[in-house]
């Protein structure tokens, strides 16, 4: 391997340790719940979206819930409309 790409690997592994450096702006997966239900979630500037009905009437889930738990430092947390 050459030296640059050392480097950059050792530049990556800073960069994944400080999350703060990330920012996400837009994002969709899929997260599969109990009775392995598929929900679709999506994440488009600081505003989350669930395809489940529980989001449907409250505009947040356990499913976008998760997510942030996982983006943790890397979404803006809480600015769903309740
Ligand atoms: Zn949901």
């Amino acid at each position: 391997m050459d030296y640059g790409m050392i480097g950059k690997i050792e530049k990556s592994k800073f960069y994944a340790e400080e999350r703060d450096r990330i920012e996400f702006e837009s994002l969709r997966v899929t997260v599969r719940g109990d009775n392995d239900s598929v929900h679709w979630v999506a994440y488009d500037n600081g505003i989350w979206n669930c395809d489940c009905a529980f989001f449907g009437s409250r505009g947040v889930c356990s499913h976008t819930m998760a997510m942030e738990r996982v983006l943790e430092g890397m979404v803006k947390i809480g600015e769903v409309a309740y």
